[in-house]
């Protein structure tokens, strides 16, 4: 896997977005601060940046004005560029967001009735290749920093303008892991950045308001739930490992029984592990895939979610009719499982990760071909559920 970048900002200076306790003593040593002093000044960092969302050194008002100037000249603050912003009108929210090096990914805010969680992205890309799946055939990879995850929440909160954190009334209230790429394959990044997330003296989301998605990277499942023990999310989309091998590679390395061991031996704190499953034409959506599930899961505390799939150009898949889906679904919960069925959010404005970011692409494609001036935002383009 690629190294983690030094986490740089847009403006070219180191990020301190991302950095814990002890990085942002290291950052205050490297300014000059006397050693006495940076244990209390990284504390007032920190809350700054995590609890009070400071976009710059300036706004920071308890430390005093030579300190915030010798920090401006050395390191940043500053949110990644905001490249398309957009609402849906259910509410969905996403942004487009442009690191450094500008690569992108997006995060995408989907409010419900009494909660409201943001989808983050670990990877730019994703290096596995599910073949259901938009992201897996973008070409370039690369981790993000524990900074670059942690920024998708600040900008989250920033444009919900829901600082200072916690609040109780917030809207933001959940983190779901679910965006570009394989978390587990990015493990420092994620666990670093979900550490700094659900810390009590920043912004606070307790660990059971995250949920982490995986395909499955077995042996990282067992060592999350030891270190983390967020609630947990596996993509199985397939009962039988002939299958799941071609739809969601990972499983040729960490078989169907490996992966329910993993889930066996994880800690559930009273949580359901939720299992994902995407119902693709003719391919896993048979009453006989539902009973074959169900057995699987015997012992573990489950919970279905049918996703609907989302098709994209291209793709080789279509989905399963209404009818084949709530059959299934029927199956599943006469076992005693829920099984909902994922409702498409976000349509109007490609709430599916990875297409804004493909949207993005052939506009810029477009833009350079025709040497025109930049648009505004992505033409419309054909409705997408989240994934
Ligand atoms: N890489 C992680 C997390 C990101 S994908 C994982 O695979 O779990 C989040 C979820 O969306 C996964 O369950 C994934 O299988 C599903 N997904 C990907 N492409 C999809 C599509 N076109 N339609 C519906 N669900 C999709
Ligand atoms: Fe990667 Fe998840 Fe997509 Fe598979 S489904 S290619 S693991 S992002």
């Amino acid at each position: 896997m690629p190294e983690l970048r030094k986490p740089l900002a847009a403006d070219g200076l180191p990020s301190l977005i991302g950095t814990d306790r002890a990085g942002l003593e290291a950052a205050l040593a490297e300014i000059g601060e006397p050693e006495a002093k940076r244990p209390m000044r990284a504390r007032q960092l920190f809350h700054w940046i995590y609890c009070r969302g400071a976009a710059s050194f300036e706004q920071m008002t308890t430390l005093s004005k030579e300190t915030r100037a010798r920090l401006a000249e050395r390191f940043s603050v500053a949110r990644p560029e905001i490249v398309v912003e957009q609402q849906s009108t259910d509410g969905t929210r996403k942004w487009l967001l442009r690191f450094f090096d500008g690569q992108e990914v997006e995060c995408v805010f989907i409010p419900q009735d009494d909660r409201g969680a943001l989808c983050v992205s670990t990877q730019v890309g994703c290096t596995l290749t599910c073949k259901f799946c938009h992201t897996g055939t973008m070409p370039l990879v690369r981790n993000l920093t524990p900074g670059e995850i942690l920024s998708q929440l600040l900008v989250a909160r920033d444009a919900l303008g829901e600082w200072p954190s916690p609040r109780d009334d917030r809207l933001f209230t959940n983190i779901v892991v679910m965006g570009m790429g394989e978390p587990l394959f990015n493990y420092d990044g994620i666990a670093a950045a979900m550490k700094l997330a659900s810390d009590g003296d920043g912004i606070g989301l307790s660990k059971h308001k995250i949920t982490l998605s995986t395909s499955g990277v077995v042996p990282r499942i067992v060592q999350w739930g030891e270190e983390l023990g967020t609630g947990l999310a596996i993509s199985l989309h397939a009962v039988r490992d002939e299958l799941r091998d071609e739809l969601v590679p990972v499983n040729r390395k960490w078989k169907i029984a490996q992966l329910l061991d993993a889930c066996r031996a994880y800690p559930h704190r009273n949580k359901p592990i939720t299992f994902e499953y995407v119902m693709l034409a003719g391919v896993n959506d048979s009453d006989a895939d539902a009973r074959e599930l169900v057995r699987l899961l015997e012992g573990i505390p489950a919970k279905v979610n049918l996703i609907p799939f989302n098709a994209w150009p291209g793709a080789e898949f279509t989905c399963s009719s209404n009818n084949r889906i709530h059959a299934f679904a029927r199956i599943v919960e006469a076992a005693g499982y829920q099984s909902p069925v994922r409702v498409p959010r976000g349509r109007d404005i490609l709430a599916a990760c990875g297409q804004l970011k493909t949207a993005s692409e052939r506009i810029r494609a477009r833009r350079e071909a025709a040497a025109a001036p930049p648009a505004a935002a992505p033409t419309p383009a054909p409705a997408a559920a989240l994934h």
